[in-house]
């Protein structure tokens, strides 16, 4: 991090990207609080900043005649909050690269902030266009990059800007750097026994981490609808439950190469299944490989859930993404909610735990365990790609690294 930002005009990409109810207030600030310390060490040491962050996908969703929806997709929401958070004014250009962002830039003093809007909203941000990451940099002397929900995305204030700071003159944020350690305490000699608990409703998304985690995970266990394209694959009968057809060889060769390393590859026992994709539907307890033809399978069922809790009770590192069933309804989060608790008193025991994406971390917040696990990332895709080994264009592009 930099140290010596004496009246420096510091461009700082955060992950803004906070839901906003109908009247645009904020409804989780998770990420704006997330960004905080990054954005008061520039301020604590006499530098001012300039934030630049997307929100949703306003050029996929345009009004009518095809003008952005301001109202949905504008930064300009997030000044109350942020004023509050950081004591002071905020100023805002509304043209992101335009005459007014320059013209604020200009009389920047230290200690000020100034906000840019929706880089999205322009198509040049997400085509990583040059001349639209040339004119951004020249806003700020030096860059850091904060964002690490969007670090794997090549896009202009993400990645490509960092070739107009020299490797001096940009750096990470806090942030990235926490996401950074704990991810490579999970990637890099973990302790061991190792377990990957993987849920979710898509396979497809997982493949390439599942086939990862075969080489240095000990125990991988298996949950939510992605379970049913492996339990059909070996043969089972899954009723209505959720399947990908064309997963199926991917499956097999999966369990096949986990068999060839010792690695323990758990599908559920047992599968809490319903008629009806309903909260209220009846819940009727199934052998996982003999789901009757009129249900499927909404959560995994008790054996399972006292066998993962185990394994995951033994175990030293824990990484979790993906609910076990669809834990919305509350008839079906038992299994995601145990989960939860078990991987909660692993951590007491000393375990380290990582929680990624999107959905288990909405279940850890739902099942109050938040603050009874070692780490939980703001990273979705960015989390995943990192854990499959993938170099993230957003790291690179600070590293300075081509390959
Ligand atoms: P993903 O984005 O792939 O992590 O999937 C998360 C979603 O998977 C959640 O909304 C869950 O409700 C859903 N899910 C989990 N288990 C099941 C299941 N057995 N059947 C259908 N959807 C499920």
């Amino acid at each position: 991090m930099f140290q010596d930002l004496a009246n420096k005009k510091v461009l700082i990409r955060v992950d803004f990207n906070v839901p906003l109810d109908s009247s645009q207030n904020i409804t989780d600030d998770t990420r704006i609080l997330k960004a905080l310390p990054t954005i008061l060490h520039v301020l604590h040491h006499g530098g001012s900043v300039i934030l630049m962050s997307h929100l949703g996908r306003p050029l996929k969703k345009l009004n009518d005649d095809g003008s952005i929806d301001i109202q949905k997709f504008s930064l300009r929401y997030l000044i109350p909050r942020l004023s509050e958070l950081l004591e002071r004014k905020i100023q805002f250009a509304s043209d992101t690269i335009g005459p007014i962002a320059f013209d604020k830039v200009l009389n920047l003093k230290a200690g000020d902030v100034l906000l840019l809007e929706n880089t999205r909203f322009f198509a040049e941000e997400t085509n990583g266009n040059l001349d639209f990451s040339a004119k951004l940099a020249q806003l700020g002397d030096l860059y850091i990059n904060d964002a690490f929900g969007t670090a794997h995305r090549a896009h202009a204030s993400t990645t490509i800007i960092a070739k107009f700071f020299k490797p001096e003159e940009r750096c990470f944020g806090y942030l990235m750097e926490k996401e950074m350690v704990n991810a490579n305490k999970v990637l890099n000699s973990p302790d061991r026994p190792f377990t990957a608990i993987l849920g979710g409703a898509k396979v497809g998304d997982k493949i390439q981490l599942i086939d990862k985690l075969i080489d240095f995970a000990n125990n991988i266990l298996i949950g939510g609808g992605m379970s049913y394209t492996f339990i059909k694959a070996m043969g089972g009968t899954i009723g209505n439950s959720l399947v990908e057809d064309e997963q199926l060889d991917l499956a097999l060769e999966l369990l096949a190469k986990a068999k060839d390393q010792n690695v323990d590859l758990l599908i559920p026992e047992d599968t809490l299944a319903a008629k009806e994709f309903s909260n209220n539907s009846e819940a009727k307890i199934f052998d996982s490989f003999k789901i009757d033809n009129d249900s499927m399978g909404l959560d995994i069922g008790p054996k399972a859930i006292e066998k993962y809790s185990q394994v995951i009770l033994n175990s030293q590192t824990i990484l979790w993404n993906g609910p076990l069933g669809v834990f919305e309804f509350d008839n079906f989060s038992k299994g995601t909610m145990s989960i939860a608790k078990a991987v909660a008193d692993a951590t007491q025991k000393g375990a380290f735990s990582l929680i990624g994406g999107g959905d288990s971390v909405s279940a850890i917040n739902q099942s109050g365990l938040s603050d009874q696990v070692s780490f939980i990332s703001t990273g979705g895709g960015a989390l995943l790609e990192y854990l499959e080994g993938k170099k993230l264009p957003g790291i690179k592009a600070i590293e300075n690294q081509d390959d």
